[in-house]
Protein backbone atom coordinates (compact mmCIF):
# COMPACT_ATOMS: atom_id res chain seq x y z
CA UNK A 1 0.00 0.00 0.00
CA UNK A 2 1.31 3.59 -0.85
CA UNK A 3 1.77 6.13 1.47
CA UNK A 4 -0.52 8.61 1.67
CA UNK A 5 0.21 11.58 3.81
CA UNK A 6 -3.03 13.30 3.68
CA UNK A 7 -4.66 10.29 4.79
CA UNK A 8 -2.49 9.08 7.44
CA UNK A 9 -3.40 12.65 9.38
CA UNK A 10 -6.73 12.21 8.34
CA UNK A 11 -6.99 8.75 10.57
CA UNK A 12 -5.15 9.80 13.25
CA UNK A 13 -6.97 10.94 15.59
CA UNK A 14 -10.22 9.31 14.62
CA UNK A 15 -9.11 6.25 15.14
CA UNK A 16 -6.27 4.86 12.74
CA UNK A 17 -7.49 2.34 10.87
CA UNK A 18 -5.74 -0.72 10.58
CA UNK A 19 -4.47 -0.93 7.40
CA UNK A 20 -2.63 2.61 7.93
CA UNK A 21 -1.74 1.76 10.99
CA UNK A 22 0.64 -0.72 9.39
CA UNK A 23 2.16 1.88 7.64
CA UNK A 24 2.88 4.36 10.74
CA UNK A 25 4.53 1.50 12.78
CA UNK A 26 5.71 -1.38 10.88
CA UNK A 27 5.88 -4.94 12.63
CA UNK A 28 8.44 -5.97 9.91
CA UNK A 29 10.36 -3.29 11.99
CA UNK A 30 10.48 -5.53 15.20
CA UNK A 31 11.89 -8.54 13.31
CA UNK A 32 14.88 -6.91 12.64
CA UNK A 33 14.48 -5.33 8.98
CA UNK A 34 17.61 -2.52 8.40
CA UNK A 35 18.50 -0.55 5.33
CA UNK A 36 16.54 -0.12 2.29
CA UNK A 37 13.98 -2.78 3.16
CA UNK A 38 12.95 -1.06 6.46
CA UNK A 39 13.01 2.80 4.88
CA UNK A 40 10.43 1.10 2.61
CA UNK A 41 8.50 -0.28 5.05
CA UNK A 42 8.26 2.31 7.45
CA UNK A 43 8.25 5.75 5.56
CA UNK A 44 9.98 8.60 7.31
CA UNK A 45 7.16 10.92 8.98
CA UNK A 46 7.16 14.15 8.96
CA UNK A 47 6.79 15.26 12.38
CA UNK A 48 4.76 18.95 11.19
CA UNK A 49 2.11 17.46 9.42
CA UNK A 50 1.83 14.15 11.48
CA UNK A 51 -1.20 15.69 13.58
CA UNK A 52 -3.85 18.15 13.46
CA UNK A 53 -2.40 21.90 14.15
CA UNK A 54 -3.68 24.78 15.88
CA UNK A 55 -6.25 26.19 15.59
CA UNK A 56 -7.97 23.82 17.88
CA UNK A 57 -11.78 23.75 17.91
CA UNK A 58 -12.79 25.86 21.42
CA UNK A 59 -14.18 23.07 24.20
CA UNK A 60 -14.65 23.29 27.81
CA UNK A 61 -15.26 20.07 29.84
CA UNK A 62 -16.01 19.42 33.79
CA UNK A 63 -13.14 18.10 35.71
CA UNK A 64 -12.11 15.45 35.38
CA UNK A 65 -12.72 15.63 31.43
CA UNK A 66 -12.99 12.31 29.12
CA UNK A 67 -10.29 11.73 26.46
CA UNK A 68 -13.49 10.70 24.13
CA UNK A 69 -15.39 13.83 24.04
CA UNK A 70 -12.19 16.02 22.59
CA UNK A 71 -12.29 17.24 19.38
CA UNK A 72 -10.24 16.24 17.53
CA UNK A 73 -9.89 12.70 19.05
CA UNK A 74 -6.08 12.12 21.02
CA UNK A 75 -4.22 9.56 19.60
CA UNK A 76 -2.89 7.69 22.51
CA UNK A 77 -1.30 4.90 19.68
CA UNK A 78 -4.06 2.89 20.26
CA UNK A 79 -3.83 1.83 16.48
CA UNK A 80 -0.52 2.57 15.89
CA UNK A 81 1.55 1.07 18.40
CA UNK A 82 3.08 -1.97 17.80
CA UNK A 83 5.48 -3.67 20.56
CA UNK A 84 8.81 -5.95 20.56
CA UNK A 85 8.11 -7.67 23.62
CA UNK A 86 10.46 -5.39 25.56
CA UNK A 87 8.66 -5.56 29.00
CA UNK A 88 7.71 -9.27 28.49
CA UNK A 89 6.82 -10.50 31.75
CA UNK A 90 6.91 -6.84 33.79
CA UNK A 91 4.26 -5.73 36.04
CA UNK A 92 3.27 -1.63 35.95
CA UNK A 93 1.05 0.43 37.75
CA UNK A 94 0.02 3.58 35.55
CA UNK A 95 -1.46 6.34 37.35
CA UNK A 96 -4.11 8.30 35.64
CA UNK A 97 -3.71 5.49 32.86
CA UNK A 98 -7.61 6.06 31.27
CA UNK A 99 -6.41 9.08 29.08
CA UNK A 100 -3.72 11.34 27.53
CA UNK A 101 -0.33 10.42 28.53
CA UNK A 102 -0.77 7.45 31.26
CA UNK A 103 -2.64 5.71 28.61
CA UNK A 104 -0.52 5.87 26.25
CA UNK A 105 1.75 4.41 28.68
CA UNK A 106 0.05 1.64 29.58
CA UNK A 107 -1.40 0.86 26.04
CA UNK A 108 2.58 0.56 25.25
CA UNK A 109 3.30 -1.00 28.57
CA UNK A 110 0.47 -3.97 27.54
CA UNK A 111 1.64 -4.26 23.64
CA UNK A 112 5.44 -4.61 25.06
CA UNK A 113 4.51 -7.54 27.06
CA UNK A 114 3.82 -6.66 30.57
CA UNK A 115 0.92 -6.73 32.91
CA UNK A 116 -0.55 -3.52 33.50
CA UNK A 117 -3.33 -1.88 36.30
CA UNK A 118 -4.44 1.04 35.52
CA UNK A 119 -5.71 3.84 38.35
CA UNK A 120 -8.85 6.67 37.05
CA UNK A 121 -11.66 8.41 38.75
CA UNK A 122 -14.40 6.73 39.05
CA UNK A 123 -16.11 9.95 36.71
CA UNK A 124 -13.21 8.20 34.28
CA UNK A 125 -15.31 4.94 33.45
CA UNK A 126 -16.35 5.37 30.39
CA UNK A 127 -12.27 6.02 29.00
CA UNK A 128 -11.10 3.60 31.39
CA UNK A 129 -13.16 0.97 29.75
CA UNK A 130 -11.97 1.94 25.92
CA UNK A 131 -8.42 1.11 27.20
CA UNK A 132 -9.59 -2.68 29.17
CA UNK A 133 -11.24 -2.92 25.65
CA UNK A 134 -8.90 -2.19 23.68
CA UNK A 135 -6.13 -4.05 25.38
CA UNK A 136 -7.91 -7.12 26.90
CA UNK A 137 -7.06 -10.27 24.85
CA UNK A 138 -3.62 -9.55 23.16
CA UNK A 139 -2.54 -12.04 26.12
CA UNK A 140 -1.12 -9.63 28.88
CA UNK A 141 -3.71 -8.67 32.26
CA UNK A 142 -5.35 -4.90 32.64
CA UNK A 143 -6.54 -4.23 35.16
CA UNK A 144 -9.12 -1.12 35.73
CA UNK A 145 -8.94 0.46 39.51
CA UNK A 146 -10.56 3.61 39.86
CA UNK A 147 -10.30 5.56 42.83
CA UNK A 148 -9.00 8.79 44.36
CA UNK A 149 -5.87 9.48 44.51
CA UNK A 150 -6.04 12.59 47.20
CA UNK A 151 -7.19 9.86 49.89
CA UNK A 152 -3.48 7.93 51.58
CA UNK A 153 -5.50 5.38 52.63
CA UNK A 154 -6.53 5.06 48.80
CA UNK A 155 -3.55 5.08 47.45
CA UNK A 156 -1.99 2.21 49.82
CA UNK A 157 -4.99 0.13 49.09
CA UNK A 158 -4.07 0.64 45.21
CA UNK A 159 -0.78 -1.03 45.86
CA UNK A 160 -2.24 -3.85 47.80
CA UNK A 161 -4.59 -4.15 44.72
CA UNK A 162 -2.14 -4.17 42.25
CA UNK A 163 0.17 -6.82 44.10
CA UNK A 164 -2.47 -9.00 44.34
CA UNK A 165 -3.82 -8.44 40.90
CA UNK A 166 -0.38 -8.95 39.23
CA UNK A 167 1.51 -10.99 41.87
CA UNK A 168 4.12 -8.35 42.09
CA UNK A 169 5.07 -4.96 40.69
CA UNK A 170 8.24 -3.79 39.41
CA UNK A 171 7.03 -0.50 36.73
CA UNK A 172 5.67 2.65 38.90
CA UNK A 173 4.40 5.43 37.02
CA UNK A 174 3.27 8.59 38.78
CA UNK A 175 1.59 10.07 36.27
CA UNK A 176 -1.82 11.13 37.46
CA UNK A 177 -1.80 14.98 37.55
CA UNK A 178 -4.32 17.87 38.81
CA UNK A 179 -4.06 21.31 36.98
CA UNK A 180 -6.31 24.34 37.16
CA UNK A 181 -5.20 27.46 35.44
CA UNK A 182 -5.69 30.22 37.31
CA UNK A 183 -4.77 34.33 36.13
CA UNK A 184 -4.04 35.50 40.03
CA UNK A 185 -2.69 33.92 43.10
CA UNK A 186 -5.94 35.64 44.78
CA UNK A 187 -8.06 33.21 42.32
CA UNK A 188 -6.79 29.92 43.94
CA UNK A 189 -8.92 28.76 46.47
CA UNK A 190 -8.25 26.65 49.22
CA UNK A 191 -9.74 23.79 47.55
CA UNK A 192 -7.67 23.92 44.79
CA UNK A 193 -4.63 24.55 45.92
CA UNK A 194 -5.15 21.71 48.64
CA UNK A 195 -6.23 19.09 45.48
CA UNK A 196 -3.53 20.58 43.05
CA UNK A 197 -0.49 19.39 45.93
CA UNK A 198 -2.54 16.49 47.12
CA UNK A 199 -2.92 14.54 43.49
CA UNK A 200 0.47 15.71 42.32
CA UNK A 201 2.72 15.23 45.21
CA UNK A 202 1.33 13.61 48.59
CA UNK A 203 -0.29 10.63 45.86
CA UNK A 204 3.27 9.90 44.50
CA UNK A 205 4.49 10.24 48.27
CA UNK A 206 1.97 8.07 49.87
CA UNK A 207 2.16 5.15 46.45
CA UNK A 208 5.92 5.20 46.55
CA UNK A 209 5.96 4.51 50.19
CA UNK A 210 3.25 1.80 49.80
CA UNK A 211 5.07 0.40 46.50
CA UNK A 212 9.32 0.17 47.91
CA UNK A 213 8.84 -2.80 50.08
CA UNK A 214 7.80 -4.35 47.21
CA UNK A 215 9.86 -3.55 44.13
CA UNK A 216 12.55 -5.64 43.36
CA UNK A 217 16.12 -4.40 42.04
CA UNK A 218 15.69 -3.77 38.42
CA UNK A 219 12.25 -2.32 39.00
CA UNK A 220 11.41 0.92 37.30
CA UNK A 221 9.73 4.34 39.32
CA UNK A 222 8.79 7.27 36.12
CA UNK A 223 7.05 10.33 37.40
CA UNK A 224 5.48 12.83 34.48
CA UNK A 225 6.51 16.24 35.20
CA UNK A 226 6.46 19.09 33.02
CA UNK A 227 8.21 21.78 31.19
CA UNK A 228 6.25 23.79 33.71
CA UNK A 229 8.98 22.89 36.53
CA UNK A 230 11.12 25.40 34.25
CA UNK A 231 9.74 27.61 32.88
CA UNK A 232 6.64 28.54 35.01
CA UNK A 233 3.27 30.10 32.85
CA UNK A 234 1.56 32.82 35.15
CA UNK A 235 -1.50 30.63 35.36
CA UNK A 236 -0.16 27.53 36.51
CA UNK A 237 1.79 28.96 39.70
CA UNK A 238 0.16 26.32 42.03
CA UNK A 239 0.72 23.40 39.62
CA UNK A 240 4.01 24.73 38.39
CA UNK A 241 5.85 24.18 41.86
CA UNK A 242 4.39 21.04 42.56
CA UNK A 243 5.75 19.95 38.44
CA UNK A 244 8.62 21.04 39.75
CA UNK A 245 8.66 18.95 43.41
CA UNK A 246 7.97 16.28 40.58
CA UNK A 247 11.63 16.77 39.17
CA UNK A 248 13.28 16.91 43.14
CA UNK A 249 11.15 13.63 43.30
CA UNK A 250 12.95 11.99 40.51
CA UNK A 251 16.76 13.36 41.38
CA UNK A 252 16.79 13.08 45.07
CA UNK A 253 14.72 9.20 45.12
CA UNK A 254 17.39 8.03 42.32
CA UNK A 255 20.13 8.81 44.53
CA UNK A 256 18.34 6.93 47.57
CA UNK A 257 17.54 4.00 45.30
CA UNK A 258 20.47 3.21 43.02
CA UNK A 259 21.90 1.41 45.98
CA UNK A 260 18.73 -0.99 45.73
CA UNK A 261 19.08 -1.29 42.44
CA UNK A 262 15.56 0.74 41.34
CA UNK A 263 15.58 3.30 38.53
CA UNK A 264 13.64 7.14 39.12
CA UNK A 265 13.55 8.94 35.93
CA UNK A 266 11.05 11.62 34.83
CA UNK A 267 8.94 12.64 31.86
CA UNK A 268 9.06 16.34 31.43
CA UNK A 269 6.31 16.78 28.38
CA UNK A 270 5.38 20.42 26.54
CA UNK A 271 1.75 21.01 25.36
CA UNK A 272 -0.10 17.63 24.93
CA UNK A 273 -3.44 17.34 23.42
CA UNK A 274 -5.16 15.75 26.90
CA UNK A 275 -8.38 15.86 28.78
CA UNK A 276 -5.94 18.27 31.63
CA UNK A 277 -6.17 20.82 29.34
CA UNK A 278 -9.72 20.79 28.64
CA UNK A 279 -11.39 20.99 32.02
CA UNK A 280 -9.71 23.69 33.34
CA UNK A 281 -5.94 23.15 32.71
CA UNK A 282 -5.88 26.00 30.26
CA UNK A 283 -7.89 29.15 29.53
CA UNK A 284 -10.47 28.22 27.00
CA UNK A 285 -9.21 30.75 24.29
CA UNK A 286 -5.44 29.82 24.94
CA UNK A 287 -6.30 26.40 24.48
CA UNK A 288 -7.54 26.96 20.75
CA UNK A 289 -3.89 27.80 20.04
CA UNK A 290 -2.10 25.26 22.02
CA UNK A 291 1.40 24.25 21.18
CA UNK A 292 1.43 27.12 18.24
CA UNK A 293 4.43 28.46 20.22
CA UNK A 294 6.63 25.37 19.95
CA UNK A 295 9.53 24.88 16.67
CA UNK A 296 6.47 22.33 15.41
CA UNK A 297 4.12 24.48 15.68
CA UNK A 298 1.36 21.72 16.82
CA UNK A 299 0.76 20.64 20.75
CA UNK A 300 2.03 16.82 20.80
CA UNK A 301 0.04 13.71 21.13
CA UNK A 302 0.01 11.32 24.07
CA UNK A 303 1.23 8.46 21.22
CA UNK A 304 4.41 10.43 20.75
CA UNK A 305 5.47 10.17 24.27
CA UNK A 306 4.87 6.74 24.42
CA UNK A 307 8.12 5.45 23.98
CA UNK A 308 10.11 7.23 26.33
CA UNK A 309 8.12 5.92 29.11
CA UNK A 310 9.04 2.06 27.21
CA UNK A 311 12.20 3.47 27.10
CA UNK A 312 12.90 4.37 30.98
CA UNK A 313 11.14 1.09 32.18
CA UNK A 314 13.28 -1.18 30.21
CA UNK A 315 16.43 -3.19 31.14
CA UNK A 316 17.72 -1.76 28.40
CA UNK A 317 17.89 2.13 30.17
CA UNK A 318 20.05 0.03 33.34
CA UNK A 319 22.73 3.06 33.77
CA UNK A 320 19.22 5.69 33.66
CA UNK A 321 18.30 7.30 36.63
CA UNK A 322 18.05 10.27 38.05
CA UNK A 323 17.40 11.41 34.55
CA UNK A 324 14.47 13.78 33.14
CA UNK A 325 13.67 13.10 29.56
CA UNK A 326 11.63 15.61 27.90
CA UNK A 327 9.35 15.90 25.10
CA UNK A 328 8.20 19.48 24.37
CA UNK A 329 8.11 19.91 20.80
CA UNK A 330 11.45 22.09 20.94
CA UNK A 331 11.05 23.80 23.86
CA UNK A 332 11.87 23.04 27.43
CA UNK A 333 14.69 22.63 29.74
CA UNK A 334 15.69 19.14 31.18
P1 LIG B 1 -5.18 13.48 31.54
O1 LIG B 1 -6.27 14.29 32.09
O2 LIG B 1 -5.49 12.62 30.40
O3 LIG B 1 -4.52 12.58 32.68
C1 LIG B 1 -4.44 13.00 34.01
C2 LIG B 1 -5.05 11.91 34.84
O4 LIG B 1 -4.85 12.20 36.22
C3 LIG B 1 -6.56 11.78 34.68
O5 LIG B 1 -6.88 10.91 33.63
C4 LIG B 1 -6.99 11.23 36.03
O6 LIG B 1 -7.22 9.83 35.93
C5 LIG B 1 -5.79 11.45 36.92
N1 LIG B 1 -6.20 12.13 38.15
C6 LIG B 1 -6.33 13.44 38.37
N2 LIG B 1 -6.75 13.66 39.63
C7 LIG B 1 -6.87 12.45 40.22
C8 LIG B 1 -7.24 11.99 41.50
N3 LIG B 1 -7.57 12.84 42.49
N4 LIG B 1 -7.28 10.64 41.74
C9 LIG B 1 -6.96 9.77 40.77
N5 LIG B 1 -6.57 10.14 39.53
C10 LIG B 1 -6.52 11.47 39.27
O7 LIG B 1 -4.01 14.51 31.18
P2 LIG B 1 -2.46 14.30 30.88
O8 LIG B 1 -2.04 15.56 30.25
O9 LIG B 1 -2.22 13.02 30.16
O10 LIG B 1 -1.80 14.25 32.33
C11 LIG B 1 -0.87 13.28 32.72
C12 LIG B 1 0.32 13.94 33.36
O11 LIG B 1 0.99 14.72 32.39
C13 LIG B 1 0.00 14.88 34.51
O12 LIG B 1 0.88 14.63 35.59
C14 LIG B 1 0.29 16.24 33.94
O13 LIG B 1 0.69 17.13 34.95
C15 LIG B 1 1.39 15.93 32.98
N6 LIG B 1 1.62 16.92 31.94
C16 LIG B 1 0.71 17.15 30.95
C17 LIG B 1 0.96 18.08 29.98
C18 LIG B 1 0.00 18.36 28.87
O14 LIG B 1 0.19 19.32 28.12
N7 LIG B 1 -1.05 17.58 28.69
C19 LIG B 1 2.17 18.80 29.98
C20 LIG B 1 3.09 18.55 30.99
C21 LIG B 1 2.81 17.61 31.96
MG1 LIG C 1 -8.54 10.93 32.34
Amino acid sequence: MKEDKNMTRRHALKGLGASVATLVVSPALAGGDSGAATQKKNPLENPLDKYPKPPYPKQTQPHPGLASKMEPLPDHGEQSYVGSGRLRGRKALVTGGDSGIGRAAAIAFAREGADVVINYLPAEEPDAQQVVALLQGEGHKIVAIPGDLTDKSFCENLVEQTLAKLGGLDILVNNAGYQKSNLSILDISEESFDATMKTNIYAPFWITKAALPHLPPGSAIIATTSVQAYDPSENLFDYAQTKAANVAYVKSLAKQLGPKGIRVNGVSPGPVWTALQVCGGQEPDKLVDFGKDTPLARAGQPAELASIFVQLADNGASFSTGQIYGAAGGGGHP
